[in-house]
């Protein structure tokens, strides 16, 4: 229904290129560069219609004008980080509807990492993309948010379907293990994950998308009993060293 397709930018970003196959519409979330994107698109015989972006930080949105200039895309984002997106044309609230072709998405207002955080919820498609909010076995930095806000975006997030797949933006599971390992060594389903991770890892296997049913049994941040719990995590996790 949806093809999906993973390019790998920069240090360890990762662009989602979402092709709806009947419209022929296709959309880019959070372009970190351009030319990899155009490339990808051109390989597939894609014509990029949009791109969605889920925060104002560079390496999401440092592709949106050439990207723009090259195909006349349409560029969507939160309305609360409007004047920091490259380019931007529409802004979306929590609970908008977002059009690619015959599909839609529902955006989730999840602030905690930026304050204007959003995620896009292809529900038909079973595909959440959630930028740097939630990752496999981790969760966004704290940058403009504070730690309640970042304990009810991941509420809203957990609440969807366990076959959920989880498209976010970096790979930063291994480290992300290590850390849920050092809080929570007993639970028996993340030591089975980590062994999966770190074999694939190993011979540089993308370890995203990840799906809700994984995250709601092995990530810390999901696991935390309450939000004071949560908080502790979040900032040991910023001064671990695995
Ligand atoms: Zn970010
Ligand atoms: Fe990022």
């Amino acid at each position: 229904m949806l093809n999906i397709l993973r390019i790998p930018v920069l240090q360890d970003n990762y662009i989602w290129l979402v092709n709806e196959p009947i419209s022929g519409a296709t959309a880019v979330i959070d372009p970190a560069l351009a030319e990899p994107v155009l490339e990808a698109a051109q390989i597939h015989g894609w014509h990029i219609t949009h791109i969605l972006n889920t925060h104002w930080h560079p390496d999401h949105v440092g592709g949106n004008a050439a990207i723009k200039a090259a195909t006349g895309c349409h560029i969507i984002g939160p309305l609360a980080e409007h004047d920091k997106i490259t380019a931007i044309d529409e802004t979306v609230i929590d609970g908008d509807i977002v059009e690619l072709g015959k599909v839609t998405a529902r955006v989730i207002d999840v602030p905690g990492h930026t304050a204007g955080h959003n995620a896009y919820y292809f529900a038909d498609n079973c595909a959440l993309f959630c930028g740097d909010t939630l990752f496999a076995m981790g969760c966004g930095r704290l940058f403009e948010g504070t730690a309640t806000e970042m304990w009810q975006s991941l509420a809203k997030l957990s609440s969807l379907p366990d076959d959920t797949q989880v498209y976010c933006a970096h790979e930063y599971t291994l480290s992300n293990g290590k850390f849920a390992l050092h809080v929570d060594g007993g639970n028996q389903a993340l030591i089975e994950r980590m062994a999966e991770v770190v074999a694939k890892r190993v011979s540089n296997i993308a370890t995203i998308p990840t799906t809700m049913a994984l995250e709601r049994a092995t990530n810390p941040f999901l696991l935390a009993k309450n939000v004071d719990e949560f908080a502790a995590r979040r900032i040991a996790k910023d001064s671990f060293k695995g």
